[in-house]
């Protein structure tokens, strides 16, 4: 199953996939963590994105179309796969219709605006491994460290307060039309995202079987 994971920054869309992931053993492809590897080794790729993500606007087209269609050509995508952060514009999911991949269904992952500002002031990954936290709705076992490595828990440059808002509006601006472009397709799920991780994750589920 070929399922995209929709939604603006901080709605949870990671960590909703990740859930299904597991559940349906196929891999996640988080485009935002490709590129946060590629920045923490200095690949030239890396340093070209780095000053977008850095000021919250989105990294060119044709760069993420490149790592989605290197990333999709792996074995293990062979059953399946989950995008999570990608497509992020419609010349993206176009790229995808043209490379001939066939998306089954589109879970949107809805929040207001309001409550992303809130919870991005929370959110913490892990320096070492990526692994995403959250103050609140998300705690690490020990305060500060990674439950999957060890690792450092910091805040995100990019989850900067005025950087949020700039992301929110790029949101609205270049994302939100894939709702349209996907509905029309008949592939369009839409999951209110709600306070407790696992009140999202019961509706992901069911959207996953609807
Ligand atoms: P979030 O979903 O919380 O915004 P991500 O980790 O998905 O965070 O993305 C972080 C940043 O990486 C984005 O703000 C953007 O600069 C860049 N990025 C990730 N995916 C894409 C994409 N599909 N197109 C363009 N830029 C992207
Ligand atoms: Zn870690």
């Amino acid at each position: 199953m070929n399922v995209i994971f929709l939604g603006a920054p901080g709605a949870g869309k990671g960590t909703q996939a990740e859930i299904v992931s597991e559940k349906f053993n196929i891999p996640t492809i988080s485009t935002g963590n490709i590129i946060r590897a590629a920045l923490k080794d200095g690949t030239p790729m890396g340093l070209k994105a780095k000053s977008y993500i850095d000021a919250g606007k989105l990294v060119p087209d044709d760069v993420v179309i490149g790592i989605i269609r290197d990333r999709l050509a792996a074995d293990d995508c062979k059953n399946g796969f989950i995008l999570d952060g990608f497509p992020r514009t419609i010349p993206q999911a176009e790229a995808l219709d043209a490379m001939g991949v066939g998306i089954d269904r589109v879970i949107d992952i809805e929040v207001s605006d309001e409550a992303i500002a809130k919870r991005m002031s929370g959110r913490r990954v892990c320096k070492a491994c990526g692994s995403s936290y959250h103050l609140e709705y998300k705690k690490p076992k020990t305060a500060g460290v990674c439950d999957a490595c060890g690792g450092e828990l910091v805040q995100r440059k990019d989850d900067a307060p005025e950087t949020v808002l700039e992301r929110l509006k790029v949101y609205h601006a270049e994302t939100e039309p894939l709702k349209a472009f996907y509905e029309k397709k008949g592939k369009l799920f839409i999951v209110e995202g709600q306070e407790d991780v696992a009140d999202t994750t019961a509706l992901t589920l069911k959207a996953m079987e609807d």
